[in-house]
């Protein structure tokens, strides 16, 4: 397993690998950039199939927190955790305060918060390990809802860019994966009137919203080639693939998800296809950003920041149209910028 030649590398600061024997952790933190501030980023728990498979998605997540940081314009870097281990496990207290005491070892250059198989209860336990934790019950909290409030103004950015439409009423959305996410972005966009197709491979979840949001359900495999006008990935990445490009009717594909594009030059498929493409990491930076308000927690300037994504994306589309280049190319320049102006700036 290759670590400082790996693909994905990408100049990290530290890659740090944890095992604690007795309460069987297998852990990775990923410190990316620290630029702009201690890094920030949430810690994964997944069923990996291989350590190389953790690190690949650590390294991949950890370098986009950085930029989804810098881009949401917060003084923190990028990092993520993972936790190789099956997420439904119920075995949690030795496993998390484990991960507290390594989180503790870096000495607040790494804060770590929830994500994908992770939550707040998680957090809280690790904290008893270690101040260098955020998203905190009765501090900022689960941050899927202000993470939904971003991808539905993105969603509404990318349909006000390419249609010249103000709202979503009546047109078609397919929802991928309907969790803590997916849930409160369909709560959003059927306020707005628009019609809900969701896909989730947990049949309570689906239950859900096609009960409350008159949601209608399809088989996993079926959300892609759905005759709809956004496609809104919100469960795991690399769903914009070869595979799945052909079968798009969706002429906007704007979610939640983190890594949608499985490599770079499926990014520039999409804008071959003339479809608009949201850059994962700016649309769905609203829970980071929420995460950032922690210290002196302030629901209202919190969402009016999150709410800021909306104009950032368009910008971010308007520049691409303009450069004829992808949106993800334009979006990473910019981060890159605000990254290397902070470096300038700790230099200087
Ligand atoms: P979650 O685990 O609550 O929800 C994911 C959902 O996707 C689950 O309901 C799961 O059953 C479903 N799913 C998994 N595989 C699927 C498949 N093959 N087909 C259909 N559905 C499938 O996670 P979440 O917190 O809602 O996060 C969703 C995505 O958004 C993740 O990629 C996460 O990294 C990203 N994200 C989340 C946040 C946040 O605030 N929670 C912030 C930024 C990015």
């Amino acid at each position: 397993m290759a670590v400082f030649n790996h693909v994905s590398f990408d100049e990290h600061e530290q890659v740090v690998f944890c095992h604690d024997k007795e309460s069987g952790l297998r852990a990775i933190i990923a410190i990316h950039n620290t630029n702009l501030g201690p890094a920030v980023g949430g810690c994964r728990m997944w069923n990996y199939a291989s350590d190389d498979e953790a690190l690949t998605d650590v390294l991949r997540l950890s370098r986009g927190m950085t930029y989804k940081n810098a881009l949401a314009g917060l003084n923190m870097g990028g990092g993520k955790s993972v936790i190789i281990a099956d997420p439904k496990t119920t075995e949690r207290e030795a496993l998390f305060r484990a991960f507290g005491r390594f989180i503790h070892t870096l000495g607040g250059k790494y804060y770590s918060a929830e994500d994908v198989g992770t939550t707040t209860a998680d957090i809280m336990i690790a904290h008893q390990e270690t101040p260098y934790m955020a998203g905190l019950e009765g501090k900022s909290g689960d941050p899927s809802p202000f993470t939904a409030i971003g991808t539905f103004l993105g969603i509404k950015a990318a349909v006000k860019h390419q249609r010249g439409l103000d709202s979503l009423k009546g047109l078609k959305i397919a929802v991928q994966g309907v969790g803590h996410v997916g849930y409160y972005l369909c709560q959003h966009l059927h306020q707005e009137g628009a019609e809900l197709i969701v896909t989730d491979i947990h049949q309570a979840s689906l239950d859900k919203v096609a009960s409350e949001f008159g949601a209608s359900v399809v088989a996993p495999n079926d959300i892609y080639s759905q005759d709809v006008d956004v496609y809104a990935p919100c469960a795991l990445g690399a769903t914009i693939n070869d595979h799945t490009i052909p079968q798009l009717k969706a002429r906007i594909v704007a979610g939640c998800a983190n890594n949608q594009l499985a490599e770079v030059r499926h990014g520039e498929k999409l804008k071959e296809l003339g479809i608009l493409y949201a850059p994962d990491y700016v649309i769905n930076a609203g829970g980071i950003i929420n995460v950032s308000f922690e210290k002196d927690y302030d629901v209202h300037k919190s969402t009016t920041k999150v709410e800021q994504i909306y104009q950032t994306l368009l910008s971010i589309f308007e520049r691409a149209e303009a450069e004829n280049r992808t949106t993800g190319s334009v979006a990473d320049e910019m981060a890159k910028a605000i990254i290397a102006q902070a470096k300038m700036v700790t230099v200087s």
